[in-house]
């Protein structure tokens, strides 16, 4: 190995035989994933016709499930100098083949299984496949390739672009947005550090590997320190509370999810865990070994942040960040976690709450708040107030794939990255009111936080589910509505509604219409695509 490669790989190097991955296929050490990979790089270049060091930024899309075949493919593509690209095995061909389009690929990986799915797209775009070979990740590898010779990479590996991850999609059609190996590497220490992961540390992965959560937070982190990630195939509720009370080695001491995975764990724990030898054993179990449970990607329900505490003693560690900028915001790992807060900025990130306005023709901002790790300094007057929150740091992305324009209007003119979030800060810690252009409702002269009233409307007994969304109102400019999941058997009317929210809720704020669904539409992130939802239920 050359030491001019990213430290993830000399790092790697170090660990060895400590098992890295334990998946469907068996275990996976540090020194089996570098062989591997280091093997498919050389395929890369070959299939790419040219030397790592001519590979400049080169996009390499790859299809594989959850385990190690994954990393392989993503340490490949580093190695061989390219970008990776990663694709969801869910997502429809169309889906698929705009990722591959947009993000310009000069190359597919796809493993065994996924071959004949991508084929057909890859030959319709004109771009080639490298198949991924089952027995090539599968137990301990030889390590043949690893003695092979020196990896050469391209020294400023820094500003190279690592990774090309799509936003969720859920303001508009997804961006590819390009994060350089020190944005990843900013993101991953920060995690490391505040979260103090360890070596020693097992995480349960059970999300989806096209986002930064399943990809930074709950992969290369572990990969970072030398623990070990434990994948499943994809998150089922049954398997992940076996793993949690498994007594074999090696234990979970880590989790993190998204706010629907925790509730889908507790509608299994309800149905199945309802003795109260199992629950205190459960409770026990749950506290002996797992030292953190996090919860980020969507606001996180108060309700479900209090029945987690009852059902396993810990209180879910809520964090904030999108793909531009990985992490932003995070509770303490330890100290007072607020319910419905996000905490304070993570090492290395400055945040601000501002607002913008048009003076003199121009526009400008008025700062209400500024912080970093350290502490955060409030304009006089100005605790609570609302604002865009803009943020700073190593860790903000690099530009949106291919769209010049786009990107720089992401940014104030110093440099701040809009993250197009409605933000307060209050008693010490951040609070997220939701994406400004769909969950805050501007009703009268009201600006109504479409999150604090699903958080309110959660208390309620019949809901188990509920999205507000604002559709327009010739008076009102927009009015309160509530998409509703209920409970089985349950009815819910507007008068039940106000009459039980009287008390707990600003009156404005109470939704005027409720709409009610079997299910609310979420996908794998947890996100409502609320635009949708305005569409279908209130078309122009
Ligand atoms: P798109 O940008 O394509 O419209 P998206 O913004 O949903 O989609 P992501 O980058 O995956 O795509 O998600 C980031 C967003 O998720 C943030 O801007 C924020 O609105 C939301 N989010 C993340 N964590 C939290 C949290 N803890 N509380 C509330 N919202 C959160
Ligand atoms: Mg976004």
């Amino acid at each position: 190995f050359s030491s001019d490669i990213t430290p993830v790989f000399t790092r790697a190097l170090a660990f060895g035989d400590k098992i890295a991955i334990v998946d469907q296929n068996g275990e996976h050490t540090y020194r089996d994933l570098l062989s591997q990979s280091l093997r498919l790089s050389q395929e890369i270049c070959r299939a790419l016709k040219c030397s790592s060091r001519d590979l400049k930024e080169e996009r390499i899309s790859f299809l594989c499930p959850n385990d190690a075949s994954y990393v392989v493919a993503q340490w490949a593509s580093w190695m061989s100098g390219g970008i990776a690209v990663p694709l969801y095995k869910k997502h429809p061909v169309q889906e698929l083949e705009y990722v591959i389009q947009d993000s310009q690929s000069a190359l597919v990986i796809a493993a065994e299984e996924y071959v004949g799915k991508i084929a057909p797209s890859a030959e319709k775009l004109g771009v080639p496949v490298l198949p991924l070979l089952r027995s090539r990740t599968d137990g301990s590898a030889s390590h043949a390739a690893m003695e092979e010779g020196p990896l050469t990479t391209c020294s400023s590996w820094k500003d190279r672009g690592a990774m090309i991850i799509y936003t969720s999609g859920t303001t508009g059609r997804p961006k590819g947005v390009l994060s350089t190996h020190e944005n990843v590497q900013a993101v991953t220490t920060g995690l490391v550090e505040k979260w103090e992961w360890k070596k020693e540390d097992v995480i349960l992965h059970v999300l989806p590997l096209h986002h930064v959560h399943g990809v930074i937070n709950k992969l290369l982190c572990p990969l970072w320190v030398g623990a070990t990630c434990i994948m499943l195939p994809e998150f089922n509720a049954q398997m992940v509370w076996k793993k949690f009370l498994s007594t074999e080695a090696p234990r979970i001491s880590v989790f993190m999810a998204v706010p629907t995975v925790y509730a889908k764990l507790i509608e299994y724990y309800d149905k199945h865990f309802f003795q109260p030898q199992v629950q205190d054993f459960v409770r026990a179990f749950c506290q002996e070994n797992i030292r953190l449970m996090v919860s980020g990607s969507a606001a996180l329900p108060v309700p479900v942040l209090e029945k987690w505490k009852s059902i396993t003693g810990h209180t879910l560690l809520e964090r904030y960040g999108m793909t531009e900028i990985g992490m932003a915001l995070s509770n303490p790992l330890h100290g007072v976690r607020v319910p419905g807060s996000v905490g304070t900025p993570l090492p290395g990130v400055k945040v601000r709450i501002a607002s913008e306005t048009l003076k003199n023709g121009g526009r400008s901002y008025t700062i209400h708040a500024q912080g970093d790790e350290d502490s955060t300094q409030v304009t006089p007057g100005s605790e609570g107030q609302e604002g865009e929150l803009l943020v700073k740091g190593p860790s903000v992305f690099r530009e949106y794939w291919n769209r010049p324009r786009e990107t720089a209007d992401a940014f104030t003119p110093d440099g701040w990255f809009k993250t197009g979030d409605t933000a307060a800060y209050k008693d010490g810690v951040y609070w997220i009111k939701g994406r400004t252009s769909v969950d805050i409702i501007k009703n009268g002269g009201f600006k109504i936080s479409a999150l604090e009233v699903e958080r309110h409307l959660l208390a309620h007994p019949h809901i188990t589910d509920v999205a507000v969304i604002g559709p327009p109102d010739m008076v009102w400019g927009q009015r309160v509505s509530a998409v509703v999941q209920l409970r089985k058997g349950k009815m819910l009317s507007v008068k039940d509604l106000k009459d039980w929210a009287r008390d707990t809720m600003a009156p404005y704020t109470i939704p005027t219409e409720l709409i009610v669904v079997e299910e609310i539409p979420r996908n794998q992130m947890g996100k409502v695509n609320k635009k949708e939802l305005l569409q279908r239920f209130y078309p122009a």
